[in-house]
């Protein structure tokens, strides 16, 4: 098996860290910052427009936001070596599947070094779905109904749950964990 894995809101917590990140620049706006229920930004950071946001994130702090100062999700970080091992025994690869912008590749393959996500195959890409995995591992609501609708290779998408995925995870295989693939949907 070939199995894909998203890395924001998989392996890097970079929610958690952008609520911090705004909490500590914008005391003024601490509290009404929402619990983060989708990738639209106005829906749990209300007191921006999505453009707004989208400066914030990904022009004027990325390289905080993104960088090697973003916490790793813990479970995955507990769960990375466990699950390596497990794939070589078992005949499994991992593949990194990430739709980073241009802009926030190469802190991405830095930030993966520092955290110890040492993957073989890496792919930038927000067509996810031409990606030749059976399995694909996400976040994202939209990045899973589209593969489940058109994976080149006909795979399965597994929701990472989050909040901001209820939804999904009433329609698709869930996982709590990067170790549930182990057990759950493999074993
Ligand atoms: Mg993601």
């Amino acid at each position: 098996m070939r199995i894909g894995i998203d890395v924001d809101g998989v392996l890097r917590d970079l929610i958690g860290h952008l609520t911090d990140h705004v909490k500590e620049n914008h005391p003024e706006y601490a509290d009404q910052i929402l619990t983060s229920t989708s990738w639209d930004w106005h829906d749990w950071l209300p007191f921006w427009s999505e453009e707004e946001a989208e400066k914030y994130i990904f022009e004027d702090n990325y390289i905080d936001l993104f960088g090697i100062d973003c916490p790793p999700i813990k479970s995955s970080l507990e769960d990375w070596i466990p699950l390596k091992r497990w794939a070589e025994d078992n005949g499994h690869e991992l593949v990194m599947v990430s739709a980073q912008r241009e802009q926030t590749r190469e802190i991405t393959d830095l930030w993966l070094e520092k955290w110890g996500f040492d993957f073989k195959e890496k792919h930038y890409t927000h067509l996810k779905h031409l990606i030749d995995v059976d399995v694909l591992i996400d976040d994202s609501p939209a990045k899973l109904g589209r593969f489940k609708k058109k994976s080149v290779n006909n795979g399965t998408p597994i929701v990472f749950k989050q909040t901001w995925n209820t939804k999904s995870q009433k329609s698709k295989m869930s996982i709590d964990r990067l170790s549930d693939i182990m057990t759950r949907v493999f074993g």
